[in-house]
């Protein structure tokens, strides 16, 4: 995951595992409390253990990072604690990896947050995963339309985060009638962007809309899997510093906790007393992805080609393939060593079953001419090369190799 961050341009930054109390209660509200794990310290201070790293990251960017040219991309890796009800899937303490695009709010730049996040679990090798798409401003200002004021929004959006269809009902037909709250909750059952009529005075909608699909077409440009994208009228992601796009991302072989990913852009400049950045985001659960992959027969991680498999052909080659093997790996070469002296057939059956890029043979004639065996596998070259030379012969095809 860190390669394919670095891949994005992306560098990492590390932020305290204490924070001030005031950063979550400033973002999230008083009610944040009971989800987290607070305490005075020796001086009184209040103080908190991280429950995730978007606050402690912007914290750490108006502080020292604003002036960088942007757009900024950061992404970090780190314990997280919440005073949860533990179960499967859901932990006290588990590990975040994330990252946070500040400065950028294109379409452009959004499709390729979403590929970096796709490429993320293609590369750990999960087979089965669904990233579900939405915008909030389509939920806020249809609501708006429909007789709720944004101010009074809040609670009923995390009715809506929660999936709590039935209470979102009861708190809609008391405020807006019946008829209006069904009208509201047909759009629950949307599962494409067409399929949404927009109301004339919900001028935000339309232009949601249009974001959202000028998302998704960069994203296919990108090459994802339409079949692993889909639209998700229902994520309201509970807080409101949430603003456009928002995501998640779930294997569908957990259970209840099956949610893997969440994100979306957002605006914390209030927080810090700062002018508002464009912003956007995401974090996914460390412990819970390695649950999924574990999972039967979803658990495939990537493998890596092998540079150079050297082999013992007998007794006598033993010693020999060990030290090539060590010259080999201090080159930073990927080496797998076979030892069990099999005879050439076996070792070259493994080598290909391994998609190795060259093969040291070491058997008792090569022991007695102090030479090894060493073929290249893509060209089928072979050629008998002593000890001390088998680095400097393998270094071209390995180089070709890359290209
Ligand atoms: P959040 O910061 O709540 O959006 O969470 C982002 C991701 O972190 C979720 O999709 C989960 O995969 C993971 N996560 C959140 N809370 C927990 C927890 N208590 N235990 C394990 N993973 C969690």
């Amino acid at each position: 995951m860190r390669r394919v961050f670095h891949a994005f341009n992306y560098r990492e930054v590390a932020t305290p595992t204490f924070e001030e109390l005031d950063l979550f209660l400033a973002k999230s509200g008083p009610g944040i409390r009971d989800e987290i794990y607070d305490f005075k310290d020796k001086s009184g201070r209040d103080l908190c253990l991280r429950p995730e790293l978007t606050a402690p990251v912007m914290r750490y960017y108006f502080a020292s990072l604003k002036s960088e040219p942007k757009p900024l991309k950061l992404f970090y890796f780190g314990p997280c604690y919440r005073y949860d009800r533990p179960q499967a899937g859901r932990y006290r303490e588990f590990w975040q990896m994330g990252c946070e695009l500040v400065g950028d709010g294109s379409s452009e730049a959004l499709a390729e947050l979403l590929q970096l996040a796709l490429r993320l679990f293609e590369e750990a090798g999960l087979q089965r995963f669904v990233l579900r798409v939405g915008h909030l401003e389509i939920l806020r200002s249809l609501l708006e339309s429909l007789g709720v004021p944004r101010p009074d929004q809040p609670p009923l959006m995390r009715l809506i985060d929660k999936k709590d269809l039935a209470g979102l009902r009861q708190a809609l037909d008391g405020r807006i009638g019946a008829a209006r709250s069904a009208e509201f909750l047909a759009y629950f059952d949307l599962d494409s962007l067409e399929a949404i009529r927009v109301p004339p005075d919900a001028p935000g909608v339309a232009a949601a809309i249009s974001k959202l699909q000028a998302v998704l077409a960069r994203l296919t440009g990108f090459g994802a899997d339409p079949k692993t994208i889909r639209f998700d009228p229902t994520i309201a992601r509970g807080l409101e510093y949430y603003s456009g796009l928002v995501f998640e991302l779930d294997a569908p072989d957990l259970g209840a906790e099956k949610q893997l990913l969440g994100g979306g852009e957002y605006d914390l400049s209030g927080v810090f007393g700062e002018r508002p950045v464009a912003a956007v985001g995401f974090a996914l659960g460390f412990d819970r992805t390695l649950v999924a992959l574990q999972k039967g027969a979803s658990f495939a991680p990537a493998a890596e080609p092998v540079d150079v498999v050297v082999a013992a052909l007998s007794e006598s080659g033993i010693p020999v393939a060990q030290q090539i093997g060590n010259a080999l790996r201090e080159r930073d070469l990927r080496v797998e060593l076979d030892l069990s002296a099999r005879g050439a057939k076996k070792s070259l059956g493994r080598a290909n079953s391994l998609a190795a890029r060259a093969v040291v043979l070491v058997g008792d004639q090569e022991v007695a001419h102090s030479k090894a065996a060493v073929k290249n596998l893509v060209t089928g070259e072979q050629v008998q090369v002593t000890f001390s030379e088998i680095p400097r012969q393998l270094e071209p095809w390995m180089r070709a190799a890359l290209r």
